[in-house]
């Protein structure tokens, strides 16, 4: 079964499931998002992204999940992450390698049946040299670059490698799956760039076909695209924040008002508490200092586990069932709150799923950045424990 040891780490770190903070991961909420996503794609395939180890969620464990609940496709950044995700899921789903640099394991990554994508003529050219020599065929998407100015082939280069694709296809070395681009600004719906990319990519279409090669899998929408743009959905799909319970854009719609469901909650351990007068300083700079007497707790997790620095006097966390805001400085372990009530051994709770709690998309807009941030930088000293469909435990709760 899916665990956290897989998901994370270095096996030098035996003891981290004693580390004084966890990210429950909920299985509930992630089949839940699945759910609505699949609603969303109606007749278009879906692929679960799952890079940057599942946005911080453990890849593997999440990966079990979603082929669990019928998942056939996923999606991830680097070819390196894609064959150490393959290595343990086995064989059976497809996984898309949305990046490949030069001299990156293309041999390795055919010969385990990873769909690699094509961004230039030089890549093709190393794909197919690569499926030469084992003998194979490799599976591959053509990436556009209808508008990002990041990966793909530019329009003016389509119909060459089209010409390209169609030989080594011919040949036996290449078997075109797919094409593909990436929406810059889909989660600004009334954006006029996405139309312009739309048109872009029918057009890289078009010359894919007047070469004769079709590939059946067509894809460009991520959640922006699955959420706000029906004409993006092609044959397939590639939604991730949205899996995972967060908004690609809350200005535009809140989680909550999108019916996702956060799928992590980050807690931790109090670790001391003291009682201070009114305008003690508190943690580096003393940028902050106390109004009364206080009451103040320490947390166990700092920027070097992922909490924004500048999230320092803003942020705000749940201890004893009430909102405190961090007082002072984070610091690289640690950080200040003010909380009456609490002892050592409370737990505190970053944020969650539950309506008390400050949500990751909460603490982004506290810490000038974006939910995607908050839960990707989540640190390797955070223990991930994954809970069932009843959201009970299995892994690492204790
Ligand atoms: C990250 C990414 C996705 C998923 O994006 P979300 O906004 O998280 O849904 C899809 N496709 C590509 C190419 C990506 O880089």
């Amino acid at each position: 079964m899916a665990s956290g040891k897989h998901a994370h780490s270095a096996e030098v770190f035996h003891t981290r499931g004693q580390y004084p903070s966890r990210a429950v991961i909920s299985r509930a909420a992630f089949e839940h998002n699945l759910r609505k996503a699949r609603e969303l794609a109606g007749s278009a395939e879906l692929m679960a992204v799952i890079k940057a180890d599942a946005y911080g969620h453990g890849a593997v464990p999440v990966a079990r999940w979603a082929i669990a609940a019928g998942v056939q496709w996923f999606g991830i950044a680097q070819l390196a992450e894609a064959i150490d995700v393959r290595r343990e899921i086995g064989e059976g789903p497809h996984i898309l390698a949305l990046i490949a640099e030069p001299g990156a394991l293309f041999a390795e990554a055919i010969e385990l049946g990873i769909d690699l994508t094509v961004s230039s003529q030089a890549a093709l050219d190393e794909i197919a040299r690569a499926g030469a020599r084992n003998g194979l065929a490799a599976r591959v998407h053509l990436e556009i670059d209808t508008g990002m100015a990041r990966g793909g082939v530019q329009l003016e280069e389509v119909a060459s490698i089209a010409q390209s694709l169609a030989e080594y296809q011919e040949a036996g070395l290449v078997k075109v799956v797919g094409i593909w681009s990436h929406l810059a600004c889909a989660d600004e719906p009334d954006s006029p760039v996405t139309l312009e990319q739309v048109k872009k990519f029918e057009q890289a279409r078009s010359l894919l076909a007047e070469a004769g090669v079709y590939p059946p899998m067509v894809h460009l929408a991520a959640s922006a695209g699955l959420l706000w743009h029906p004409d993006t959905h092609y044959t397939m799909v590639r939604p991730g924040i949205m899996l995972y319970g967060l908004s690609p854009n809350p200005a535009v719609a809140t989680a909550r008002e999108l019916g996702l469901e956060p799928v992590m909650q980050l807690e931790a351990t109090v670790v001391s508490v003291r009682d201070v007068p009114a305008g003690t300083g508190v943690s580096y700079g003393h940028t902050a200092h106390t109004a009364a007497a206080a009451h103040l707790a320490t947390v166990p997790l700092g920027y070097a586990d992922g909490i924004p620095r500048s999230a320092s006097n803003s942020a705000q966390v749940l201890v004893n069932g009430q909102r405190t805001a961090i007082l002072g400085r984070v610091c690289m372990d640690q950080f200040v709150v003010e909380a009456p009530a609490a002892q050592p051994g409370d737990c505190v709770t970053l944020f969650g799923a539950a309506p008390q709690l400050p949500t990751a998309d909460e603490w982004a807009e506290k810490s000038g950045t974006i939910g995607y941030e908050i839960v990707t930088r989540i640190g390797v000293r955070v223990p991930r424990c994954y809970t069932d469909l009843d959201d009970e435990p299995l892994e690492n709760c204790d």
